[in-house]
């Protein structure tokens, strides 16, 4: 720890202790079964304890929703006046964007620096342009051709409705940005929606619940349901009064909620893991590309779904790419993500640290040859980054996802090589190419399977530009008018006159 720390504002401490629980109806639960320490990742001690919801907390929470819904009192609202509360909801994230990141970066572990710029910074421009599709949602009128009975003549129009009640099951690598990715769409869309966070990281997603209350969304259209997948998610994505899940999360867990949401029709949008490469061509800037490369691997520490792991470097760049990777992360400070000085930070849980350390022990056994970065503390969940060289495309570390600061280097010749390891994976979410060669770039890009490409960057969202995965990384998008849309049924109307 270093001396740069800086100072826990009492607003952080005082909703350490009132959060209890669940966050339903408007009220903190209590719950009296089982409990779990919330852990600061830079220490293993306790933040706080929650109680942990079961099968019946889960069933009050859906039904809570549910009547919200059925009583219409935010669905039947002027579509403006639920775009002012969302914008309200907006305004007071900003003006608590201090307490907000500080909660984050305590209880996942990340950068103070991220959890105001991205976390808090980049979610309320999402709040604001998410709330504007409120007031913009429309179906259309169609020509229709029917001809019976004779002499009729018929109006025919499509009308978006609200899906009803919606599940937002949500990671623990972004839990505040990604709670408000499922919250604000369902919201403008006119649903009501039960968040279930991820057992490590419940609390800005509860901090989140008592703000849209404050700005107005009425008790029970927002829940937080704080509980274990297996037990919470499971019954939620299966309960027959969800009409809609939206899951972020692995590729395994979401296949699972994807059946269980078939099982009772409920709609679904599921937002998977990622292997993201970027490919880095003979011409490319090699400054541009090393920073590129720095900020699209270790951001968060790795812990991104977007994030690359697998960097395809033509053969001429290789050795200074991995060369200047490697004195970088040997340059690193390391300490607690409220330390402003530490460019490095804890990984979120001991069980994900164990399972990282295991991926860069299993390269190192099959071949890879490990150039390790700073040195980290032994107390807190810390990995040191590394990057991986003389990975093969067989190597495990170049097909599944660690999920941490592990950076594997693989060059190659031609550039058709480089493109057939590029899309020689399971997963698609995102892709980057790194080249100023502009013809090449735009021959490239629909050869890339991947729901994102990305040219001379890398992990670049915006509010407006749909998000998410082909292949096994997913189904449907974030984002844009998509997100909203996803929320809603498409009604057909026709009038026979
Ligand atoms: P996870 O799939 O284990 O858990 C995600 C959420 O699902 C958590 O809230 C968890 O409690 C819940 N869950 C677990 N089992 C469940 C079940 N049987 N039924 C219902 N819910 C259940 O993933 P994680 O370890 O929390 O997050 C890391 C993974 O998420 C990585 O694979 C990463 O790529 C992925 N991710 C993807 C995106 C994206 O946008 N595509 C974003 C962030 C993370």
């Amino acid at each position: 720890m270093t001396d740069t720390m800086i100072a826990r504002l009492p607003e952080v401490d005082a909703f350490l202790s009132r959060a209890s629980g669940s966050f339903i109806d408007g009220e903190h639960l209590s719950g009296s079964g089982r409990h779990a320490d919330i852990i600061d990742p830079s220490n293993a001690l306790s933040l706080t304890r929650l109680g942990l919801a079961d099968e019946a907390i889960v069933d009050r929470a859906v039904a809570s929703a549910k009547r919200c819904f059925d009583n219409g009192i935010w669905r039947g609202m002027k579509p403006a006046q639920r775009e002012r509360i969302l914008l309200k909801f907006a305004d007071l994230v900003e003006a608590h964007g201090e307490e907000l990141a500080q909660l984050e970066s305590l209880n996942q572990g990340k950068s103070i620096h991220i959890a105001r710029m991205v976390d808090v910074g980049f979610s309320v421009d999402f709040m604001r342009y998410t709330a504007g599709w409120t007031t913009k949602l429309e179906g259309q009128t169609t020509s229709v051709s029917i001809g019976m009975p004779e002499g009729a003549e018929f109006h025919a129009y499509t009308l978006r409705q609200p899906v009803g009640v919606v599940a937002g099951i949500v990671p623990w690598n972004f839990p505040f940005m990604i709670t408000l990715w499922k919250v604000i769409p369902a919201l403008a869309a006119g649903c009501s929606i039960v968040i279930k966070p991820a057992t490590e990281t419940p609390l800005s997603a509860l901090r989140l619940a008592e703000l849209a209350l404050e700005a107005g969304v009425p008790a029970g259209t927002f829940n937080v349901v704080v509980g274990a997948g297996s037990i919470a998610g499971q019954y939620l994505a299966e309960h027959p009064d969800v009409r809609k899940v939206t899951f972020t999360g692995s590729t395994a867990v979401g296949k699972q909620i994807g059946h269980a949401a078939v099982d009772h029709m409920a709609r679904f949008s599921l937002e998977l893991g990622g292997k993201n490469p970027m490919l880095v061509l003979e011409d490319a800037d090699l400054d541009k590309a090393v920073h590129g490369a720095l900020m699209a691997g270790l951001l968060n520490q790795g812990q991104v779904c977007a994030a690359a792991s697998r960097f395809y470097v033509h053969r001429s760049l290789h050795d200074a790419f991995c060369e200047r990777l490697h004195g970088a992360i040997q340059g690193m400070s390391v300490g607690p993500g409220l330390d402003p000085a530490a460019q490095l930070n804890p990984l979120v849980s001991r069980r994900h640290q164990q399972s990282v350390l295991a991926h860069i022990e299993r390269a190192q056994a099959e071949g890879a040859k490990v150039l390790r970065g700073a040195a980290v503390p032994e107390e807190g969940f810390y990995v040191s980054p590394v990057v991986l060289s003389g990975v093969t495309q067989q190597m495990t570390v170049a097909r599944e996802e660690v999920f941490g600061p592990v950076l594997s280097v693989i060059p190659f010749d031609k550039i058709e090589e480089g493109l057939a390891m590029v899309n020689d994976s399971d997963l698609g979410l995102a892709a980057s190419l790194w080249t100023n060669d502009l013809s090449q770039a735009m021959r490239l890009i629909p050869r890339i399977e991947a729901g994102t490409v990305w040219v001379n960057t890398h992990v670049t969202l915006d509010a407006s530009l749909p998000f998410g995965g082909v292949k096994q990384s997913g189904i449907g998008r974030e984002f844009g008018r998509e997100a909203v849309e996803a929320c809603t049924e498409l009604k057909s109307v026709c009038i026979a006159y």
